[in-house]
């Protein structure tokens, strides 16, 4: 009688449980271990920092628990048990549990590795100190909450302009704190153009965040005071959101091939290396408008990197249509949504390329409530084909950037997408959308 498959996942979030789920429904006898190094499986992280401004039960961004996997689904979660090196000739990972300091081996016939990023932490003095928080995984929310409920902080100050600390600055004010989000360049929201960044601070600064541009920290004090070129700012609680960095140290005596520090796969999801599967923050992905793997480390990326690795896993032969590179968040009442590339994105990767931006009503004339929108679309000059868009304006109104990622995705041009037939009624759009107004102004820039 064959043997069953013996799968193994390391990392317990939305790549690798994706990865574990997608193997057990097409091969129910697979016998399917995860190794997950932290205390939780399954959660919505992208919810931490609203779960924290609005007080929610943490508990509320678990999916599904460890006990729902073993029971629903048939899958070995292990907690607390890191996987500390991978063999890929002997086929084993090497495994260390947090709770007995045990370690043991794990033989496997098939390897997803979904271990996911970690905070990158810039060499700033006074980094450990307590209140210092970075926020990545769901045990980090979890401790923030502790302390603020414990010390009731009253003015933070926030490392790095991203938009995870925009996304907290709102929350961390929604629970009646004084917010400063310091950063080290010269802009906020690096990736994003000047007017999505101007639109964000605008913002922030209407809602009582300060923000300091061109700062470099020196320290942080005992008593959390950080010390900058631009003066001291006092603090009671700190997050660092500096960017992120693979978790990939324990592959680094494997042969598995690494770009960054992130694992590199091929449009399968598959490794250098045979029955050897990655995907999420720890890997890279494809992105169809470049036609080359980059590194964006993404929810939506992870979810599907895991379904479809672990259907080939599964001995399916899926091939990822690839990325796009869509991103949106929210800032206050205000919405920035990113797909595809900017122009100078385009212009760097050898398009020859131009931007044309509107700003248009997303309601029709006369109805009551009268919000606004900047569309930018970015294409190429010869043919009109789409590139890239940018859309940032009033919140309800940023979800245009689905519309403009579809078409992105079907390679779509300028004029394609002016004769889109796109939704019009009074309080949702208005006759000619702030799409389509776009469109008609960025052809008249197109050459054929
Ligand atoms: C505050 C915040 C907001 C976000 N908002 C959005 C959003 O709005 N939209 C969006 O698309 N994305 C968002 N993201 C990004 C998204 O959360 C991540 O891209 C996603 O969680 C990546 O999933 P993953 O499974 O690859 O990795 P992770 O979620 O990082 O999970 C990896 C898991 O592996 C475990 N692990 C690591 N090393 C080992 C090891 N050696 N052994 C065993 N286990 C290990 C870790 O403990 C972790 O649980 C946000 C992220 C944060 C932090």
């Amino acid at each position: 009688m064959e043997l069953p498959m013996k799968v193994v996942v390391i990392g317990g979030d939305a790549a690798g449980m994706s990865a574990a789920s997608q193997i057990k429904r097409r091969i129910k006898s697979a016998e399917v271990v995860v190794l997950e190094k932290g205390v939780d499986v399954s959660y919505g992280a992208c919810g931490m920092p609203y779960n924290i401004g609005y007080k929610g039960d943490i508990d509320d961004l678990v999916v599904l628990t460890a006990e729902d996997f073993k029971t629903k689904r048939g899958i070995d979660v292990r907690l607390l048990s890191e996987a500390i090196g991978v063999d890929t000739k002997s086929k084993k990972v090497f495994v260390k549990s947090l709770s007995s300091d045990r370690e043991y081996e794990l033989k496997y016939d098939k390897l997803f590795i979904g271990s996911g990023a970690k905070a990158s932490i810039p060499p700033i003095d006074g980094v450990d100190r307590e209140g210092v928080f970075t926020l990545k995984i769901l045990d980090d929310a979890r401790k923030i909450k502790q302390f603020i409920d414990e010390k009731k902080p009253k003015k933070a100050v926030l490392i790095g302009g991203g938009f995870i600390n925009l996304e907290l600055a709102e929350n961390f004010k929604r629970l009646g704190m004084d917010v400063i989000v310091l950063e080290k360049l010269d802009d906020i929201l690096l990736n994003f153009d000047k007017g999505a960044s101007d639109l964000a601070k605008e913002e922030l600064k209407k809602n009582g965040v300060e923000i300091i541009c061109g700062v470099n920290i020196e320290k942080i004090e005992n008593d959390l005071t950080v010390k900058t070129d631009k003066g001291d700012f006092e603090a009671d609680i700190i997050n660092i959101a500096a960017g992120v960095k693979p978790n990939t140290e324990f592959l680094k005596n494997s042969d598995i091939e690494l770009e960054n520090n992130a694992i590199v796969v091929d449009r399968y999801f598959k490794t250098n290396v045979d029955d050897v599967y990655a995907g999420g923050d720890c890997a890279l992905i494809y992105h169809r408008i470049l036609n080359k793997n980059v590194y964006m480390p993404l929810g939506t990326n992870a979810n599907k990197a895991g379904r479809i690795a672990g259907a080939n896993m599964a001995g399916a032969k899926e091939e990822f249509a690839g990325i796009v590179g869509t991103i949106i968040f929210k800032v206050f009442e205000k919405g920035i949504a990113k797909t595809g590339l900017s122009l100078k994105e385009a212009i760097d990767n050898g398009f020859d390329a131009f931007e044309t931006t509107i700003e248009a009503p997303i309601t029709a004339h006369g109805f009551p409530h009268q919000g606004k929108v900047s569309v930018r679309l970015v294409a190429e000059h010869d043919s009109g084909r789409l590139l890239g868009a940018q859309i940032f304006g009033d919140a309800e109104a940023v979800w245009r950037i689905d519309v403009v990622a579809a078409a992105l995705y079907a390679n779509l041009t300028i004029k394609d997408i002016q004769g889109l037939d796109l939704a019009y009624s009074p309080p949702f759009a208005p006759v000619w959308d702030p799409i389509l107004v776009c469109a008609n102004q960025a052809i008249k820039k197109v050459k054929k």
